[in-house]
């Protein structure tokens, strides 16, 4: 591992740049928790602007050589890519809930997750195939190409240190790019794993470099001029300044923000189907997901049933630390975030809400760590802070909703449109409703639509701001820009080369 021991406990984590770890020169660092104990396990370097300016000066560099590589070396590449991180699943996964909390088994699906955007970045010579048009014009033929970038940079959140930046750089890098990551200053180390891992794959050194920090290493990516792309995933206010201070300093930005996401459940829905999807996408890692469930909209006469049903499955969820067999939900990743969440909480009823189930009861919160338990939230209404913000921890809202027509407008009046789910056996129903509603990701009996690595990942209105969503096809595009070559190679017989034409000021035709 590329973190280096300073102390008989604590150990520092450093940048990784042209190949090797790099410590900073910024003299700035932060803590990194051990959210389970409570307690600093390590400190991790914060880059200043020369540290980002050395990174992207490495990866400039390698670039030169990277976007010449042979599509079947890249290829190869990602193979081996893919061997060595499905041989360390439980490393990594590990590595993760050390830090970020969850549970290992939780975090052995962000691990599998990650692998299917290595899986689609395997395929690269397939994807980067380009059209070919024949005789354009008489002996004139037109082909598209699609060429990489450049340097290009990945800003990631804390929810998932592996796998959203297995969102970016396997592609990008597949693509001829060279990459810097910026990882979650708040659980860092397995940026550094990954960078190990790729060089262990054969990327040649500087084609792929991590800088640890904050907004002093961010600032300075959207600024230079040398990097030309860059993807953002995290919260909305800080998605929106990225994409709009990168684009203002001409790069390409797709910005992925925060998320309020809604579960609605008809009447004729599987009750018992439709409480296990709640509980599940509502209180899975801790709530600490972009796509967690959030709100539960009930319509009509399933409300009591189904928050009976979810309080009995509530009841059951062993809160404890991640490492732990047997927990299946971990702490929050910081006290100051776990303290945030529980505050909601505290203020529900002061709003008119009916607390269900308080999980400030949870014998967790005992515990040294950044422990919450699961609290349902009742009679919400939209206009309630606890209903508007984003929560990101494991508290459900019920909204009730008397028809399914309100439920629509309440969905779509939301700023945010991430992942949204229907729970019916209503076939038509369901399939007008993802007609109607105005997110970018539904699921159909399904609570957390995440797409499959080949589709593309990304929501609408205030949960994405750029063009392209994330991963897949779209990502493709993202990492690529397009060149159209129009060629005349005429054979000799023909008497129709290029030495042979003629002055002729009109502008080119086809025909
Ligand atoms: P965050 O916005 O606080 O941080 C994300 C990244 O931006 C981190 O690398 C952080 O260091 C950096 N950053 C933070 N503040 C900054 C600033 N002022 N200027 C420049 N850079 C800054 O998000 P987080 O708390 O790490 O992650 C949780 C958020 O991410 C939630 O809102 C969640 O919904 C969202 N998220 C969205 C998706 C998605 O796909 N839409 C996926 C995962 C997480």
């Amino acid at each position: 591992m590329a973190i280096v021991d300073v102390g008989a406990r604590i150990r520092t984590v450093n940048h990784w740049i042209g190949g090797n770890p790099v410590a900073s020169n910024s003299g700035r660092s932060g803590d990194v928790w051990n959210p389970a104990t409570g307690e600093a396990q390590a400190k991790v370097d914060f880059a200043s602007a020369a540290d980002v300016d050395h990174a992207v000066e490495i990866a400039k560099q390698a670039f030169v050589e990277w976007r010449a590589s042979a599509l079947s070396r890249r290829a190869e590449v990602m193979f081996k890519l893919r061997e060595l991180v499905d041989a360390n699943r439980r490393r990594i996964a590990e590595m993760l809930t050390s830090e970020h909390g969850k549970t290992v088994l939780d975090a052995l699906g962000e691990v599998a997750r990650g692998l299917e955007n290595i899986e689609f970045a395997c395929g690269i010579p397939n994807l980067l195939k380009g059209g070919f048009s024949e005789q354009a014009s008489r002996g004139i033929d037109v082909y598209q190409i699609r060429q990489p970038l450049g340097v290009v940079a990945g800003i990631t959140p804390f929810n998932f240190p592996a796998m959203v930046p297995m969102w970016m750089f396997p592609l990008a890098i597949a693509c001829g790019n060279t990459f810097i990551l910026k990882p979650s200053e708040k659980d860092p180390s397995v940026s550094l794993y990954l960078a190990e891992l790729m060089k262990q794959a054969g990327v040649p050194d500087g084609v792929f470099n991590v800088v640890q920090g904050d907004k002093v290493a961010v600032d300075r990516l959207l600024e230079h001029p040398d990097v030309k792309a860059v993807s953002f995933v995290g919260s909305t206010p800080v998605a929106r300044s990225i994409y709009e201070t990168g684009t203002r300093n001409g790069k390409r930005v797709q910005a992925l923000g925060g998320a309020k996401n809604h579960m609605l459940v008809l009447p004729d829905a599987d009750l018992g189907m439709a409480a296990d999807a709640a509980v599940s996408a509502a209180f899975g890692s801790a709530g600490e997901r972009c796509m967690s469930i959030s709100v539960v909209v009930a319509v009509g006469s399933v409300a009591d049933p189904l928050i009976a049903a979810i309080r009995e499955r509530m009841s059951r969820i062993k809160v404890g630390p991640g490492m732990e067999e047997g927990n299946e939900m971990g702490p929050l990743i910081t006290r100051e975030h776990r303290d945030r969440v529980a505050s909601y909480v505290a203020n529900a009823s002061s709003e008119g809400a009916t607390v269900a189930v308080d999980g400030r009861q949870d014998a967790a919160c005992q515990r040294s760590g950044f422990f919450l338990g699961t609290s349902l939230l009742d009679h919400v209404e939209p206009s309630m802070r606890c209903y508007r913000d984003e929560i990101f921890g494991p508290v459900l809202s019920v909204v009730r909703a008397g028809t399914y027509d309100r439920a629509l407008r309440i969905i779509n009046e939301n700023p945010y449109g991430n992942g949204v789910a229907i729970f019916t056996r209503d076939g038509g129903t369901a399939r007008q409703f993802q007609f109607d509603v105005d997110a970018g990701m539904v699921g159909v009996n399904v609570p957390i639509p995440v797409p499959v690595s080949y589709y593309s990942f990304g929501g609408w209105k205030a949960s994405l701001f750029g063009d392209l969503h994330i991963y897949g096809p779209d990502g493709v595009q993202f990492y690529t820009r397009t060149k159209v070559v129009t060629a005349r190679w005429a054979a000799p017989e023909t008497n129709k080369a290029p030495g042979t034409s003629a002055v002729d000021l009109g502008f080119p035709q086809s025909r």
